[in-house]
């Protein structure tokens, strides 16, 4: 039999090496933005447009390359960081691999212009499917620019299998954060089809994660550092009382390189033992400065995991770091003129004399109003969540007119209930009357602030209040979203709340959805949104917090399809607005909730599938006797 071995051409092994570089727009991303810096770069750019499905443009004002080293740089194995195995151990660089360009080369239209400083012209070269389609002299400034078109355009499964614009341009932003955090002082930009999502200039560490998260963040941070022969740690923590649910801000950078480390990551959750509440997660930002030759980055071909030689000692220092750092930061807190004293509790407690528990009493509880409120609201899980604590009538007009009230809120505290009857009376008029009838002399009785019971033919059905509202409002919402239809209030000044561009982006791709449901946006720049009017069925005092929940649903879930974004968006409003249990509620609350559940579309369970109320039947309350 002759040979059957033969050498795969370049361009099907650098196909093939494309496959382990480049998963996804955001690969190339940091392949690009990695180039810059290794370029010396101070100023870098990134350009996006459809998530980096049609194009991914970097343009540096580093070294730029010859004509030669241009022509060269899409090469496999062409590089010219390291000359030698040895220079392995010495890494200064991101890249040393030679292989992101000749991969990127290989699945796109890529465009290069560069330029070094000496030379009057520049090189401007294109490539498609690793084939060079022309190479001209060209003007252009001092440094590089390339652009990535049309990615996976020859390989359609790889295109196919890419993920919504949201979820990819995710993946972007997040790879963004990772290489601009690791390097303020150089100055970057971002824009997403047109519009400008990041402008972070020259600045300290601290000032650079600020002005990434967002002006909030700043508060949050406690600063970190300690040096020895072994590594020299910096950086911040947040502080516990800001720790998330979500793993959102979590970052270790090792001589500059992002990267991930679940050892590591258990160092810092160790030193925050004891300081965080059930299933959060503490944010962090640290920098390790190791010696090059005590660490291998070469395991990974993405480069995010890299081996320690001292492993458990860096752990050991690690953890003693952020554990003195959480208990300075205790006994004597940074002055921080922005910081809400208030958010520092846990800490001050700390020294001061025990004091006797006190037992609450609603003073103001008579039994004979009708407006009762809970001092706090019952099953809640979150602090946050208190804030909803549902302020009287203006809650109870909500819940009875729904979504679909177009009548403005009242937002006076202190209007008199029965106003407020009258008020619902006239605007939803039909529907009132409509219920009075189907109702005829049904009663209900509220359980515990908790549960509604009523009578059907059968026996009787317990009602879980929270959740049977979750459910009522959803499906209000979806219709609302889906057929535009909701009704909106306007504002009579527009609502400012500050977020991170991250945040603001985020919402973008939710904007549509939300319209829908009754906002009304004006501008989102400067980590601000603006908002001008909302859904009549939403407080304005409540809208920061939905917003957040939003954001912290969706960070943990990017939804892929406009469905499913909606679905999401129509579920977190929900949760959101839907009374607590340990609300009292009137009897014609009660009865509109049963009325309105049993209207439903999904009447047993809540969008996330738990029971909605519980039937027993005369049998079986029969065989109990
Ligand atoms: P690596 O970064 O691992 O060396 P790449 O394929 O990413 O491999 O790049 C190949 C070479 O092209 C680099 O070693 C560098 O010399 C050159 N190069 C790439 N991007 C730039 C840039 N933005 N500015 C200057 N030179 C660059
Ligand atoms: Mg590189």
């Amino acid at each position: 039999m002759s040979d059957i071995i033969q050498l795969l051409p370049d361009h099907v092994a650098n196909q093939i090496a494309a496959g382990e570089v480049v998963q996804r727009p955001a690969s190339v991303v940091k392949e690009l933005l990695e180039n810059a810096i290794d370029a010396q770069s101070s100023y870098i750019k990134l350009i996006i447009k459809e998530a980096g499905k049609t194009l991914i443009q970097v343009i540096d004002d580093g070294v730029g390359m010859s004509v030669t080293d241009a022509r060269l740089s899409f090469e496999r194995h062409a590089t010219s960081k390291i000359k030698s195995a040895e220079d392995l151990f010495h890494l200064d660089t991101k890249g040393f691999r030679g292989e992101a360009l000749a991969s990127i080369a290989a699945i796109a239209h890529v465009e290069l212009k560069t330029k070094q400083e000496k030379d009057e012209t520049g090189t401007e070269i294109k490539i498609e499917g690793s084939k060079v389609t022309s190479q001209e002299v060209c003007a252009t400034p001092k440094g590089t620019a390339i652009s990535v078109k049309n990615l996976f355009y020859n390989i359609p499964a790889r295109r196919n299998f890419l993920k919504s614009n949201a979820v990819e341009l995710r993946h972007i932003i997040d790879e963004f954060h990772r290489v601009s955090m690791a390097h303020p002082s150089i100055r970057f930009d971002m824009y997403h089809n047109g519009s400008e999502i990041f402008n972070l200039p020259i600045s300290n560490h601290r000032q650079r994660i600020v002005n990434i998260f967002g002006g909030k963040t700043n508060e949050k941070l406690v600063p970190i550092e300690e040096e020895t022969d072994l590594v020299t740690i910096s950086g911040f923590v947040g502080k516990p009382e800001y720790a998330k649910r979500s793993r959102g801000e979590q970052f270790f950078f090792v001589n500059n390189r992002f990267i991930k480390s679940g050892y590591l990551n258990h160092a810092v959750n160790a030193a925050f033992e004891g300081l965080l509440k059930d299933k959060s997660n503490p944010s962090y930002f640290i920098y390790l400065e190791v010696d090059p030759m005590s660490i291998d980055i070469n395991i990974h071909p993405t480069k995010t995991e890299i081996k320690f030689e001292d492993e458990h000692a860096l752990y050991a220092m690690l953890r003693a770091t952020i554990k003195h750092s959480l208990g300075q930061f205790n006994v004597a807190p940074v002055l921080d003129f922005n910081r809400d004293a208030s958010m520092d509790t846990p800490y001050e407690f700390k020294g001061k004399e025990a004091q006797a528990p006190i037992i609450e009493v609603d003073r103001s509880f008579n039994p004979f109003t009708e407006e009762k409120v809970p001092s706090s609201s019952g099953s809640s899980s979150s602090k946050q969540y208190t804030s909803f604590k549902k302020e009287s009538a203006g809650d109870w007009e909500n819940l009875y007119a729904g979504l679909e009230s177009e009548v403005s809120k009242l937002n006076t505290k202190d209007t008199e209930f029965s106003s407020i009857e009258f008020e619902s009376a006239e605007v939803t008029g039909e529907l009132f009357e409509d219920e009075k009838k189907d109702l005829g002399q049904q009663t209900t009785y509220q359980l515990k602030r908790k549960y509604i019971v009523t009578t059907i033919k059968s026996g009787m059905v317990v009602i879980h209040q929270h959740r049977a509202h979750q459910r009522i409002l959803y499906e209000e919402l979806l219709r609302n979203i889906t057929m535009a239809s909701a009704a909106s209030q306007q504002l009579l000044f527009p609502l400012k709340i500050s977020f991170s561009k991250q945040e603001v982006a985020l919402l973008e791709t939710v904007k549509e959805q939300l319209e829908n449901a009754g906002f009304v946006f004006g501008d989102s720049s400067l980590g601000e949104i603006e908002i001008n009017a909302i859904p009549s069925a939403v407080q304005e005092k409540e809208v920061a917090v939905l917003l957040e929940q939003l954001l912290s649903d969706l960070e943990n879930e990017v939804p892929e399809s406009g469905f499913s974004q909606t679905d999401a968006l129509a579920k977190s409003i929900a949760r959101s607005l839907a009374i607590r249990t340990g609300v009292e509620l009137a009897q014609e609350q009660q009865q509109y909730m049963a009325n309105s559940l049993f209207a439903c579309t999904e009447p047993t369970v809540t969008p996330d599938n738990k029971p909605t109320f519980i039937t027993l039947t005369v049998d079986e309350i029969d065989k109990k006797f």
